[in-house]
């Protein structure tokens, strides 16, 4: 195939430095990952050129036979993937594939019960800044001290303001979730329940998480994430919200859906379903375990007591008198990228915050295992321990390049 940007050489020297940062750099942050080359390719396809407003079968566009055998597919393979009942394919991200579950389940006012944002939860979960919270009455339960989902607290929360649903599912939240009791409270109060799976996607597909699909009114994801796939949302409901959840996607929010992603959905979703993807799945929580141990044996407090998925949260300020962004900025020198991050009630600001979050998807994807853990570990405190002295970390950034020039990225790529 011919660069396709082989007519703008600004934007294609731009690609260029942008593949080099990702082949050398080693990618920590927990919510990206490497899409294979049949996702790309299905991205960059002509299916960008459609337009098909409306479901497969019932379109607003005539000349929709293939474009509707393609969606049709994606559907199939999400529902085998997560057994769910109902599937849109069509959001096209993660925050609007929430907003459209609000406008599915919820009046303007309605409240829902959703996780304290500095204990993991994520922005379109009700932050004050988004619209979202503008619409929605939200109130937030938080974690217990031993880092599990304080049930309790949200139970009585729940009894409290008897809210119209019930969020769960999070952006820096490393523990497993019991969906069960979840759903238990919900049915008690008479509330809606919503799993926001965008990170562990992937590993729920797997096997290697709990799935809320079969349980839960509505669960919305990200593709991109551990899932694999193309930068995208997806929405799975049960049955009696498919009708809802259709409208509020397409005409509610959205004009015609990205057909060309939605191949890409497609694609990814039949990699996930192949071994190789379990064995992915468990490799990366595998990783992340190790990272655990590697942390807590250099004297860091990981946040939550510890990781049961892909990620961690690690305490930087209360651990090694640092704040979670010179850490940042440190670890970027040194070739490791990873993002500054709130702990749970943290004393600091969101732009300066006590903690930094990483993630082992995207380092799984490139084949790293144990050892390369234990490497990565010892330079992130390296790094972190030395954040004032460039030539230190320098030097890790030429060590990082030799360990990632050893698992090369799309090798034969050239824009
Ligand atoms: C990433 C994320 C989102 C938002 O996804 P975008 O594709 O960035 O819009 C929503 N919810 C959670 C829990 C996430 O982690």
């Amino acid at each position: 195939m011919p660069s396709p940007t082989s007519s703008d050489p600004i934007i294609s020297s731009l690609l260029q430095l942008e593949l080099t940062r990702q082949r050398q750099g080693l990618e920590l942050i927990p919510s990206e990952n490497f899409v294979s080359l049949a996702v790309l390719e299905a991205l960059g396809s002509i299916a960008t050129n459609k337009y098909a407003e409306g479901q497969p079968g019932r379109r607003y566009y005539g000349g929709c036979e293939f474009i509707d055998e393609i969606e049709k597919l994606a559907i199939e393979r999400a529902k085998q993937l997560f057994g769910a009942e109902h599937v849109n394919v069509q959001p096209l991200s993660g925050a609007p594939a929430n907003l459209a579950a609000y406008v599915a389940l919820l009046q303007p006012g309605d409240t829902v019960l959703g996780m304290d944002l500095s204990h993991g939860g994520h922005l379109t979960h009700g932050h004050p800044v988004t619209f979202m919270a503008s619409i929605y009455n939200f109130v937030r339960y938080k974690t217990a001290d031993d880092g599990t989902i304080d049930y309790d607290n949200l139970r009585a929360m729940a009894i409290e303001h008897k809210p119209k649903l019930i969020l769960v599912g999070y952006s820096a939240y490393s523990r497993e979730i019991d969906y069960t009791r979840i759903k238990q409270i919900a049915d008690e109060v008479g509330a809606y329940t919503m799993a926001d799976i965008a990170h562990i996607a992937g590993l729920i597909a797997a096997g290697e998480m709990n799935n809320p699909v079969p349980l839960f009114d509505i669960v919305t994801t990200t593709t991109h994430k551990t899932l694999r796939g193309p930068r995208g949302g997806m929405i799975m409901c049960k049955k009696e919200h498919a009708k809802a959840v259709n409208k509020a996607v397409f005409p509610g929010l959205q004009g015609g859906p990205h057909e060309n992603v939605i191949a890409a959905k497609a694609v990814a979703f039949s990699e996930a379903l192949r071994p190789e993807f379990k064995e992915y799945a468990r490799q990366i929580k595998k990783n992340a375990k190790i990272l655990e141990e590697e942390f807590k044996n250099r004297g860091y407090k990981i946040c939550f007591g510890g990781t049961d998925n892909h990620l961690l949260l690690i305490d930087v300020m209360s651990s090694k008198n640092i704040t979670g962004q010179e850490a940042e900025v440190a670890l970027d020198k040194a070739g490791i990228t990873l993002n500054k991050n709130m702990i749970p009630d943290d004393p600091r600001g969101p732009m300066d915050p006590s903690g930094i979050r990483l993630g082992t998807p995207a380092i799984t994807t490139r084949g790293m295992k144990e050892e390369e853990m234990k490497q990565i570990a010892a330079w992130i405190d390296e790094a972190i321990t030395s954040k004032d002295d460039e030539i230190k970390l320098a030097d890790i950034k030429n060590r990082v390049k030799e360990l990632t020039d050893r698992f090369p990225l799309y090798p034969n790529l050239k824009y």
